[in-house]
């Protein structure tokens, strides 16, 4: 069978190249998703996923992550944990789990700590410096707290035919101590069954769980339509009843793959990426235009696009 696999933004690609060399050596999908997202994880420069994301109101970071199998349909989750080194590698084995497979806070500490995950200071000081610009510019200015946010969502295939499906992320930037967003949340963050497909969502996570949008993308797969004609589906009409019914949607984008290995995306939003590797098509990055009378442009990122991505994440930071 063809192999594939798709995560949200750009950061996905380190980890999504990689993974691609395993599963084409035929590797269990759940490895693959595991490693790709360790690797953005890691990456202190990824300011919305693990070590270097943005904290809350606190100045603590909270991370939120799940894991899928497409298979057994177990899950495995976690929110609110701090201080742990692989939130994807938590949730991995609490999928293990036929009880207590979803813990919060303190609960998912004293779990990761007991099955010897690695602690380890989230809080970079590149962090802290954001926080303490953001905390003033809030004071001063009253801007919304709540830019800078972004989830790793992963869906992946194998040889096999086996789906997994992976999310990892700090949540909303300053958000209130114990929030939670949907990216830990089964059929909101993200949702996948091998007989059809996997879908996951990055954005406003309160807006997003208003439709449980990754399940209805692959209840809409299963009904007979492509990846992107579910994700374009399910996107627009999610956006189009928030903004009759409360004026307004927040940021939903959303990466779906079926089983087959063929992908869509959908956006209400200007800026989303989205990073993808085939058996049959090179890891490559593509940026995405809004969508336009219900249906969502992409195209391969330029040059130019990935320097200044690249220049971005890394520039210096002139405040204090
Ligand atoms: N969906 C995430 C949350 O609300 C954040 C994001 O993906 O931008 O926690």
């Amino acid at each position: 069978m063809k192999w594939a696999i798709i995560g949200t933004w750009r950061m996905a690609i380190e980890g999504v190249t990689e993974s691609a060399v395993d599963l084409n050596n035929g590797a269990f999908a759940g490895d693959a998703i595991e490693k790709a997202i360790k690797i953005v994880e890691d990456f202190p420069y990824y300011k919305s996923v693990g070590y270097g994301g943005l904290p809350n109101e606190n100045c603590q970071v909270e991370l939120d992550a799940a894991y899928m199998d497409g298979d057994s349909l177990s899950i495995g989750a976690i929110g609110g944990i701090t201080d742990f080194k692989n939130p994807i590698s938590i949730v991995k084995k609490l999928s293990e789990n036929t009880y207590n497979c979803f813990l919060v806070g303190p609960g998912a500490e004293v779990y990761a700590a007991r099955e010897g995950f690695q602690r380890e200071n989230m809080l970079t000081d590149r962090a802290k410096k954001y926080y303490k610009k953001r905390k003033n510019e809030t004071l001063d200015k009253g801007l919304s707290p709540y830019e800078g946010h972004d989830t790793v969502g992963v869906i992946c295939v194998d040889k096999n035919g086996k789906m997994v499906a992976g999310t990892s992320t700090s949540g909303l930037f300053m958000k209130n101590k114990g929030r939670v967003g949907d990216s830990p949340i089964s059929g909101s963050g993200f949702y996948v069954d091998s007989e059809v497909g996997g879908a996951a969502a990055t954005g406003l996570g309160e807006d997003i769980m208003k439709g449980c949008v990754s399940y209805e993308i692959v209840r809409l797969m299963k009904e007979g339509l492509t990846p992107q004609e579910a994700a374009d589906k399910a996107v627009y009409e999610l956006d189009s009843k928030l903004i009759r019914r409360r004026g307004k949607a927040g940021d939903i984008s959303v990466v779906a793959l079926n089983n087959k290995g063929e992908y869509g995306v959908a956006t209400n939003s200007e800026g989303f990426s989205f990073s993808v590797a085939v058996e049959d098509e090179e890891p490559t990055v593509y940026t995405c235009n809004k969508m336009k009378d219900g249906k969502t442009i992409y195209e391969i990122a330029s040059k130019e696009w990935l320097k200044a991505y690249a220049d971005r994440i890394k520039a210096p930071l002139t405040f204090d």
